[in-house]
């Protein structure tokens, strides 16, 4: 754990290393991944839950190899998300398939894999699968997404568990989803799923699904309809505003609490998707400052990295902290920029760093989850390259 509290001494200690690279560069600490992942592991295990890994976070090979090492399981939300996870070793056993649009030829891709289940978040969804499963003679495993109407308390962008968002089948829905899947005999119903949001940091939100939960499965019993799964989501929360004090999130009082709301059958298992608290942190933008120039009020320092690498501030105005990993002079206040030709592309408004000067290297912290799977060519900018520190 020493360690862990120099992440940004590390990552100082490299720069010899990381100046031998082009920028923009994502840099990957795989050693903190590690130990994120082993204590994850090691929370969820107190109540024998089964994580699976939101690829969607971060699909790149060396670190779904580790989630594969870490026994997790993965959860798809495109069909070349389920060939990722299959490609890279998952089994289709542990692999599980959500998302409000799935095409037919992801879904009869994912069908000829025999994957665990299908996350299914309409009527209609319901209907085609039944129509694909029976034109391969099989029956597909599937939960009901369920929208539960629990506020994330989070970005409206990331917030997918109320009614007006699109995700998920609404309560007074599933009187006629459940009727309608009696008339549907390739789909086999084994769970219900739910995921209200990502970057939950409140973790009464969750308290407030488990109860929301409580009450569907309630629902469920009094229709006599056992479920094997209930599938809680993902979406906890990390921090962006001091990395290095909380590392790893606080998986124990998160683990502890689903234990402590969430009322189970005998028999029933409990899932997980976790992304961006497993990846969040291991991840570091690295930039060079091409040029600073004088504004109005402030100094812009103009990276070389933009939000082509980083869309998180342009897309939910999404704090990272952006650290000078080569100056020690004095502070100065600069709006941290990118080379994009959008008034958005702004990585940092009166961020304090010490004077900087063309050739600096900047660190945009906490870049791990929803960065570079998010990378863009806009502008035919070059993809950005990785690098992985053990
Ligand atoms: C994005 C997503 C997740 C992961 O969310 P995080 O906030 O990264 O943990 C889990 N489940 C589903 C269905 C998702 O769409």
């Amino acid at each position: 754990m020493e360690f862990l509290k120099g992440e940004i001494s590390m990552l100082k200690a490299s720069v010899q290393e990381l100046q031998q690279h082009a920028t923009p560069l994502y840099v990957y600490n795989l050693d903190l991944l590690r130990q994120t992942l082993q204590k994850a592991k090691q929370e969820a295990n107190k109540y024998n839950y089964h994580v699976h890994y939101a690829l969607k976070a971060n699909a790149n090979e060396p670190i779904l190899a580790e989630m594969l090492q870490a026994g997790l399981g993965a959860d798809c939300v495109s069909g070349n998300e389920v060939k990722r996870a299959i490609e890279n070793g998952f089994k289709p056993e542990n692999v599980v398939f959500a998302g409000v649009g799935k095409s037919d030829s992801e879904i009869n891709y994912a069908l000829d894999q025999d994957i665990f289940c299908f996350n299914c978040e309409s009527s209609h969804e319901l209907i085609v699968l039944n129509e694909l499963a029976e034109q391969k003679n099989k029956k597909a495993r599937i939960a009901l997404r369920i929208n539960p109407n629990v506020n994330a308390n989070t970005h409206k962008y990331i917030t997918t568990g109320l009614e007006e968002n699109k995700f998920g089948i609404n309560a007074w829905e599933l009187q006629d989803v459940v009727a309608l899947l009696k008339t549907l005999p390739n789909l086999e119903l084994i769970g219900i799923h739910f995921h209200i949001g990502s970057q939950i940091t409140d973790l009464s939100v969750f308290k407030n699904l488990c109860t929301r939960v409580n009450e569907f499965q309630e629902w469920f019993v009094a229709q006599n309809i056992q479920l094997e799964h209930i599938n809680v989501g993902g979406g906890l929360g990390v921090d962006y505003y001091n990395p290095e004090q909380q590392l790893i999130p606080d998986f124990e009082a998160y683990f502890g609490l689903f234990n402590q709301f969430l009322e189970l059958r005998p028999g029933q298992q409990v899932h997980f998707e976790l992304g961006r608290s497993l990846v969040a942190q291991c991840g570091t933008l690295v930039s060079k400052v091409l040029y600073i120039k004088k504004g109005m009020t402030t100094n812009f320092a103009i990276l070389d990295a933009g939000m082509t690498e980083l869309i998180r501030p342009a897309l939910y105005q999404s704090y990272h902290k952006i650290e000078n990993l080569t100056s020690e002079a004095a502070e100065e206040r600069y709006d941290v920029v990118g080379p994009i030709c959008e008034s958005s592309d702004c990585f940092g408004k009166a961020v304090m760093l010490p004077e900087t000067n063309r050739g600096d290297l900047i660190a945009i912290h906490t870049a791990g989850a929803y960065g570079e799977v998010m990378a863009s060519g806009y502008n035919l900018r070059e993809k950005a390259t990785a690098i992985y520190l053990n």
